[in-house]
């Protein structure tokens, strides 16, 4: 996983990449939550598009990625791979190895494979609307 010092310029350079589905940066929630203010209208939010979110692990530490598609579908994503990932261990090594360097390109599901903690999806937040005016 990828610890970052500073959330804000992280960010700044996931906005710069302008790919759909950016890699994340891992932080302590309290610290990353200072920097946003939530968007308060959580119902919506799943199927909200071109935004920066936040998905909290258990830990403590959570998962920020972009997307361009709704973050319901991300999110069906993220656990589409976790579940990938979690049958890993039931299938043959060879099959595994394929698999594991075919997730080793998410970072969520590298915290998985490294800690066996469990993210806590139904808990995604919105932090900011990646369609930014810098794009
Ligand atoms: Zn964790």
């Amino acid at each position: 996983m990828t610890y970052v010092s500073n959330i804000s310029e992280s960010i700044s350079k996931l906005i710069r990449i302008k790919t759909d589905d950016v890699e994340l940066a891992f932080k302590p929630q309290n610290k990353v939550s200072k920097f946003f203010t939530k968007l308060k209208d959580k119902k919506n939010i799943l199927e909200s598009k071109n935004v920066i979110y936040k998905i909290p692990c258990e830990c403590g530490s959570c998962y920020i990625g972009q997307t361009t598609q709704t973050l319901k579908k991300r999110v069906s994503q993220h656990k589409t791979t976790v579940s990938t990932f979690d049958k890993l261990f039931s299938v043959p090594r060879s099959k595994a190895e394929l698999l594991i360097e075919a997730i080793s390109k998410s970072a969520l599901v590298k915290h998985v494979s490294e800690t066996n903690h469990r993210f806590d999806f139904d808990a995604v937040e919105v932090l900011d609307s990646a369609n930014l005016k810098l794009l």
